[in-house]
């Protein structure tokens, strides 16, 4: 699938979730349709499920992009740590390594030259990368990925005016409990 394909689906998501009377199965079984593509960056770990549908277009871009980084370089591997939401920001870790190479070894070991040099390029590019795809979720509401800004609703969400009230409705009855 390619990132138009896939942003595609991501919108045929949407006109699904409106319609279905339960959008959680919708939501679940897409994501993980999705994100399909990129399944050599995250090694099959469970994530991006502390993250809401609105920023998944971001995280699909950013995974299209790191891809096209890291595939020209074989040898070396992408892996995602974590992916998830923090007042209201999208977090990003990774770690980049070279096969057979352990976690301490890309820490604390002297890589030979010409590779490091490699495997710092891809780093700066990955950096852009992430930084681009977590300054736009700051600016992207997390449920449905329309303008959003960071509001405070009893914990730091990013929001759009309809999600915020939604959210404000909700800890509402919520606290008369
Ligand atoms: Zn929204």
């Amino acid at each position: 699938m390619s990132h138009q394909e896939a942003i595609a689906a991501y919108d045929q998501l949407f006109s699904e979730l409106v319609k279905s009377p339960d959008p959680y199965d919708v939501v679940e079984s897409a994501w993980e349709e999705l994100k399909a593509p990129y399944a050599s960056l995250y090694d099959g770990m469970d994530l991006g499920d502390e993250v809401g549908p609105g920023w998944w277009p971001l995280l699909l871009q950013a995974f299209a992009e790191i891809k096209a980084t890291v595939d020209p370089h074989p040898g070396y591997r992408f892996t995602v740590r974590q992916i998830k939401e923090k007042f209201g920001g999208l977090r990003f870790y990774y770690h980049l390594h070279k096969d057979g190479e352990d976690e301490e070894e890309i820490r604390f070991g002297d890589a030979e030259e010409e590779n490091e040099e490699v495997r710092m390029r891809m780093h700066e590019r990955i950096s852009a990368i992430i930084d681009a795809a977590e300054a736009k979720a700051y600016a992207t509401c997390e449920v449905c990925g329309e303008p959003g800004e960071a509001r405070d609703t009893g914990w730091v969400k990013t929001l759009c005016d309809h999600h915020n009230e939604v959210m404000i409705g909700r800890n509402k009855r919520r606290g008369r409990e």
